[in-house]
């Protein structure tokens, strides 16, 4: 089994979907799973109406920019010769967002449902291209079991394998089809995975699947020295090791999600990372085989981080201070990115997402 995920980049409109369509055709030697991203753009969207049906805001306008861009794509998908089955349900969404605007309140579940409709749009299109390989169809909130939230759930392998394995023996195939960003929690709820997560969706799958490959098909040829799109002397990295790519990952090189590349590394599937727009670029290995040499491979950078500096000639000497600091902050579940400690125990700096810095200067 080979899982080949594509992100909204590769989605963004009928090219991209046909083009995808055709590269998946030529790419089919083995059973293939493939992981859906909405098209691009689509699940900011999504954000975009909730956040506006939350605050009681007119949403008119949005929600037929929505439509209009969706059932454009349906359109363009139908013209050319294909027919449609598994349309999501746009009333249902739209009931939603309507009993949103009117509490004005969107509890994390119902935003969860809204925000990963996108993945379901750019599954239904793909089916119909690749109706010639019948593709099955995998619920996802059947086979990603997640825990810890509804928005930035955590996905487990081991209990997802049951649930690959049941909804693949329904339908044994040689093309199976799943959005991504999507999984459920322990009692049956759709939960997403954090943006950017189907990256994550397919590591999950290829690990529950015992994939022999996860490729992520995206719009640059690879891992880069550096973010290619404000570096322009960026190289392309042919191998990576596991380690090398989950630091850079988690320090901010969005060509692939944080959580993506463990669950490969614990089930020794290689990660590929491959270009839609280039598909006979050789693309990036992620692998256990390390790098050819110790030198720094690739620099990356985070964005929105707020730095915090506790300091005081109180501190000198003082057992227990930094636990105290993180211990008030833990408490409120807030994330801490980068610790620094003074040689002379004057000051501890810490860097915290912008988003959680109003909490943090509550704490301290
Ligand atoms: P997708 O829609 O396929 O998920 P993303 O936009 O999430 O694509 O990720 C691809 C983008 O990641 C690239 O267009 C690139 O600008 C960015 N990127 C950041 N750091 C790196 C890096 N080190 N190497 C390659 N791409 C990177
Ligand atoms: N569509 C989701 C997002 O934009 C997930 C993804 O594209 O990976 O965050
Ligand atoms: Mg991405």
């Amino acid at each position: 089994m080979r899982v080949l995920k594509f992100g909204g980049s590769s989605l963004a409109n009928y090219e991209c979907l046909s083009k995808v369509a055709s590269l998946v055709k030529s790419q089919l030697k083995s059973e293939t799973l493939l992981v859906l991203s909405a098209p691009g753009g689509m699940t900011d969207s999504l954000v975009e109406l909730a956040e506006l049906a939350q605050n009681s805001q007119l949403f008119e306008e949005q929600w037929a920019a929505l439509v209009e861009r969706s059932h454009g794509l349906k359109h363009q998908v139908e013209q050319a010769g294909f027919e449609i089955l598994n349309w999501p349900d746009f009333s249902q969404l739209q009931q939603k967002l309507s009993g949103v605007a009117l509490l004005g309140l969107c509890p994390d579940a119902v935003k969860a449902y809204v925000i990963s409709f996108g993945e379901r749009i750019s599954v239904a299109l793909m089916q119909a291209l690749l109706v010639e390989f019948k593709p099955t169809y995998l619920d996802a909130t059947q086979c990603i079991s997640s825990q810890g939230g509804y928005l930035d759930a955590v996905a487990s392998v081991s209990a997802s394998k049951g649930g690959f394995k049941q909804q693949m023996s329904q339908a044994p195939s040689k093309v199976y089809i799943m959005p991504g960003f999507t999984a459920s929690n322990d009692k049956g709820e759709l939960t997403t995975l954090g943006r950017n997560g189907s990256d994550y969706s397919a590591a999950i799958a290829a690990a529950s699947v015992e994939a022999e490959v996860c490729q992520i098909w995206t719009d640059v040829d690879g891992v880069y020295s550096a973010d290619p799109r404000f570096i322009t002397k960026a190289v392309k990295i042919d191998n990576l090791s596991y380690k090398e790519a989950m630091e850079l990952s988690y320090f901010g090189a969005k060509v692939l999600h944080p959580k993506t590349i463990l669950p490969c590394a614990k089930a020794s599937v290689p990660c590929e990372i491959k270009n839609t727009h280039n598909p006979d670029s050789s693309g990036s290995l992620i692998s256990d085989v390390a790098g050819d040499d110790k030198t720094v491979k690739a620099l990356s950078s985070l964005e929105d981080l707020a730095m915090l500096t506790v300091s005081g000639p109180g501190m000198k000497g003082k057992v227990g201070m930094a636990s105290r600091v993180f211990d008030a902050l833990a408490k409120d579940d807030v994330s801490i990115v980068l610790i620094t400690q003074s040689s002379c125990e004057f000051s501890i700096s810490f860097c915290v997402h912008e988003e959680d810095l109003q909490l943090s200067l509550i704490h301290i």
